[in-house]
């Protein structure tokens, strides 16, 4: 059985602590080793090694960042298998879906390889008698990223490379149910020529978290998981005097329109709602197909796809769906679909009490739809992460457009229609941060930022991309005077042309 360790100054360490917690493989139910979890004095140690080692970093030229981010580039396109393999193992999900969780994080690095151009300052000659401004964006110091379960490559990915290509130093505090992926992560910057300590992984949970946000010399951190704990990282965060990124949680919709494609919005459907078992913060849990007879159509649709999907271990190619993270989401998914079916939704696939021969003891929940949810429902209030998707019926796409703007969450949603002007309207209107049309999963490229509106998210700024060049630096303004030779004497006046 496997140790997972942390690793500071470039080496694995099982740290001050005893506590530890297991390691499951979800497929086969199976416990695969433990993870340490890290305590206040685990976090002192790596944050004093990053400030240490992230000195000489940002002093190192741009270019020579960036060209670590070149050639972290070819290490993981060299090595995305092994990552996936590694994601997968621990996760659940699919191979392919593993892989695309590398090449998605493969954009970032390339983006972060461009820093050069995004810390050039700005210069203005003149700006009074002799006079020269000039600003730049510097680095912070050490920041801190904390990471979800679900993308145990990318949402780390989506971090690192951003804040040390700006110059900082990094100390990661990865999820504790999938955590090897993220020493893997550490081990491909080693690889591409990072120095040691620049980036050190801490494991934990609660209690190593609370450290990093208290921790004096932690300048910022970018946390991605749950509502309840981004609220809490962000507000603990930011008392003790940081900067603080939480991006929390999604309940994103689909809206199809009777002019829309069916066959085309059930396949996004499909893809949308059940891939990564339902476990991404961008997966389309609710359909809002508008008018009785639109529903009737997709409903018909969807029924025997859903039934008919195939679910699988990552290894077998065929699978287009894996099982969920632990024994604990499964019951907990699958206490959800019963509290909807207590509320009157009706299930039309139940993906409940799914045994997939040879793996029994693995934590299957099968595919899940569920008609007539209605907006009172918890089925359609709460966050399931799950393979369950929901349909809601509506009668008007104004009534679509309100329940939307509603929900407490604004991470994602996605039309599906043939309308321009129906298209336009709903993505100046609607109170959501990310909006696809005829696209079901609008996951930004890495030269826009992600993020989502209203509690998904805490914090002015959001991740990767041009919103990450600020977050991870702040502004220094310079004004030059060379002595000319002119003397004007003291001046008690506010600074001014006059
Ligand atoms: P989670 O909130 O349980 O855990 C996230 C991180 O917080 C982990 O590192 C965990 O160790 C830590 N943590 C957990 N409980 C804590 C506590 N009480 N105090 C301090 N730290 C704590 O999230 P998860 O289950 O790992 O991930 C799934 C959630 O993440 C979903 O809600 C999903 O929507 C969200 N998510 C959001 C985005 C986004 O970009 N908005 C992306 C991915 C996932």
């Amino acid at each position: 059985m496997s140790l997972v360790e942390h690793i500071i100054a470039g080496k694995p360490t099982t740290g001050s602590t005893d506590a530890r917690a297991p390691i499951f493989n979800p497929a086969t139910g199976a416990q695969s080793g433990e993870v340490v979890l890290g305590g206040a004095a685990d976090i002192d140690a790596a944050v004093a090694n990053s400030l240490e080692a992230g000195k000489a970093w940002a002093a190192t030229p741009p270019a020579k960042r960036a060209a670590v981010m070149f050639s972290l580039r070819e290490v993981l396109k060299r090595r995305a298998d092994e990552v996936a393999r590694t994601i997968s193992l621990e996760h659940g999900k699919t191979h392919d879906d593993a892989l695309g969780e590398v090449t998605r994080a493969l954009e970032v690095v390339e983006y972060a390889a461009g820093i050069t151009e995004k810390l050039k300052g700005e210069f203005s000659r003149n700006v009074g008698p002799g006079i020269d401004t000039c600003s730049d964006r510097q680095p912070l110091g050490v920041v801190a990223g904390i990471t979800p379960f679900n993308f145990p490559a990318m949402v780390p990915l989506w971090m690192i490379p951003m804040a040390l290509a700006t110059g900082n130093s990094f100390v990661l505090k990865p999820s504790e149910r999938d955590p090897s992926s993220a020493n893997l992560v550490h081990d491909l910057f080693e690889e591409a020529g990072l120095p040691a300590g620049v980036l050190n992984v801490v494991h934990g949970g609660k209690e190593a978290v609370d450290a990093l946000l208290d921790h004096r010399d932690v300048r910022a951190v970018s946390f991605v998981g749950s509502t309840p704990i981004a609220e809490y990282v962000y507000t603990r965060g930011c008392a003790a005097g940081k900067r603080v990124q939480a991006l929390g949680g999604a309940k994103n919709h689909m809206i199809i329109l009777p002019d829309a494609d069916l066959d085309q919005a059930a396949d996004a459907l499909m893809g949308a709602g059940f891939g990564s078992a339902g476990e991404r913060c961008m997966a389309i849990s609710v359909a809002v197909p508008i008018g009785e007879e639109t529903a009737d159509r997709l409903v018909e649709k969807l029924t025997p796809m859903v039934r008919s999907m195939k679910i699988g271990p990552h290894d077998d190619g065929e699978a287009q769906m894996g099982p969920v993270i632990t024994r604990e989401a499964q019951q907990r998914i699958e206490r959800m679909i019963s509290a909807g079916e207590g509320e009157g939704a009706e299930v039309l696939v139940d993906g409940r009490g799914l045994r997939l021969q040879g793996y029994e003891d693995g934590f299957w929940v099968g595919g899940t739809l569920l008609d007539r949810v209605t907006p009172d429902m918890t089925v359609y209030k709460e966050e399931i992460f799950g393979p369950v998707l929901s349909v809601l019926r509506s009668n008007s796409y104004d009534q679509a457009v309100d329940l939307i703007n509603s929900h407490e969450y604004g991470n994602g949603t996605a039309i599906f229609t043939r309308d321009g002007d129906a298209a336009r309207d709903f993505a100046s209107r609607i109170q959501v941060g990310m909006v696809g049309v005829n696209v079901p999963i609008p996951v930004p490229v890495a030269y826009h930022s992600f993020g989502g509106w209203k509690r998904s998210i805490f914090g002015a700024h959001g991740i990767y991309g041009p919103e990450a060049v600020h977050f991870y630096t702040r502004l220094k303004t310079v004004t030059t005077r060379w002595p000319t030779g002119i003397r004007s004497g003291a001046q008690f006046n506010f600074p001014s042309m006059n």
